[in-house]
């Protein structure tokens, strides 16, 4: 009977909690921590329970439900939380007005669930309905399934402008184009995101890499200074761009980044991991020494590590020096890049959150 005392306790609760509304949900939650270990012992029973006490005609009991959901998926429990939501929407009561919210709900339950076709049809029922909140979740959930034309089409007819992130979703498509050997498309769409942000790196990275596929070393060479340029803190995603470049082309454009900006501790990572694919493996370890010696905020170090996980055995002449990077690299207890909108970690940086799916997650 566990989950009596539960459906009681939530009632009485739901029913003194609740001033102003941005408060209410923070209360729920606090009140959901109280008798966490109470709904951990049963959480269906806790479910059904609340569905049968707490009724949805209160304000207060709506954000119980809400707070309940959150807690659900906080701890990576989705399925319940669909269920959850679900049963919101399946009792009588739910006022009109809270409707599209608990939708919302369901519908990132059903993206973070994989369930993407699920997801896109209840954000594009949303947005069809008039819920202009659903278009970022739509897009993003687009994007989730590699459908950059629809994600685009959103993004400029049901969003504000953002620049950055239309630059990103041409970017994605450019390399999508270049994949599919359509290279002029994968040039122009790249340059399109390197005009509507001038000042973000990851169109001209794709313009980088569309040109040197397209056999324009230098164009390519031009357009990956640009991206080192005006994208510091992103450099380690230059990759692709530096990988596709002969080695001339790549170790003097990362050179003449360097140059303006001395030991700069990613541009020397890129640098290391060039000279190694280009067989000067013993300088290249020299020169992610010096970049791990010189990290100022741990993502390097981070990348390290990833980066000597995924690498080739060592050959005999280098096992001592790799040994001591790796050590050195373990030595240091960096945390892991957190993402500003989910709070989901990540150990190698990229252009959206892996969890959340939020473009330029990371602070810094
Ligand atoms: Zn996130």
């Amino acid at each position: 009977m566990h989950w009596l005392v539960i459906a009681v306790g939530l009632a009485v609760v739901a029913a003194v909690l609740g001033y102003r509304l941005h408060r209410r949900r923070e209360q729920a939650r606090a009140y959901l921590k109280g008798v966490r270990s109470m709904i951990s012992d049963d959480p269906d029973a806790a479910i059904e329970a609340l569905s049968d006490a707490a009724r949805l005609s209160s304000p207060e009991a709506i954000e119980t439900y809400l707070a309940l959901g959150d807690l659900f998926k906080r701890e990576g429990d989705v399925h319940r939380a669909i269920r959850l939501h679900r049963n919101m929407l399946h009792r009588p009561g739910l006022p009109a007005g809270r409707r599209a919210e608990v939708e919302r709900e369901l519908a990132d339950d059903h993206r973070r669930a994989g369930m993407l076709d699920e997801a896109a049809a209840d954000y594009r029922r949303l947005l069809d309905a008039g819920d202009a909140a659903a278009a970022s979740g739509l897009r993003d959930v687009l994007v989730d399934q590699g459908r950059f034309v629809d994600a685009l089409e959103i993004q400029r007819e049901n969003l504000p402008p953002e620049p950055r992130v239309l630059a990103h979703l041409l970017a994605a498509l450019s390399r999508e184009r270049r994949g599919q050997a359509d290279g002029a498309t994968a040039v122009a769409l790249a340059e399109e995101a390197v005009q509507v942000d001038p000042d973000g790196p990851d169109g001209a990275m794709a313009l980088s890499e569309a040109l040197s596929a397209s056999g324009d070393l230098p164009g390519g060479a031009t357009a990956l200074a640009r991206a080192l340029a005006v994208g510091p803190r992103e450099a380690l995603l230059a990759w692709p761009a530096l990988a596709a470049l002969p080695d001339a082309f790549a170790l003097a454009t990362l050179d003449g980044a360097l140059a303006g900006r001395s030991g700069d501790a990613r541009l020397l990572v890129l640098r290391g991991r060039r000279l190694a694919a280009a067989g000067r493996r013993a300088e290249g370890l020299a020169a992610l020494r010096e970049a791990l010696a010189a990290d100022p905020d741990g993502e390097v170090t981070l990348a390290l590590r990833e980066l000597l996980r995924e690498a080739a055995p060592p050959v005999p002449g280098e096992l001592v020096s790799r040994h001591e990077l790796m050590v050195a690299s373990l030595g240091r207890g960096e945390s892991l890049l957190r993402c500003r909108r989910c709070g989901g970690g990540a150990a190698v940086r990229a252009w959206r959150c892996p969890r959340c799916g939020t473009f330029d997650a990371y602070e810094g």
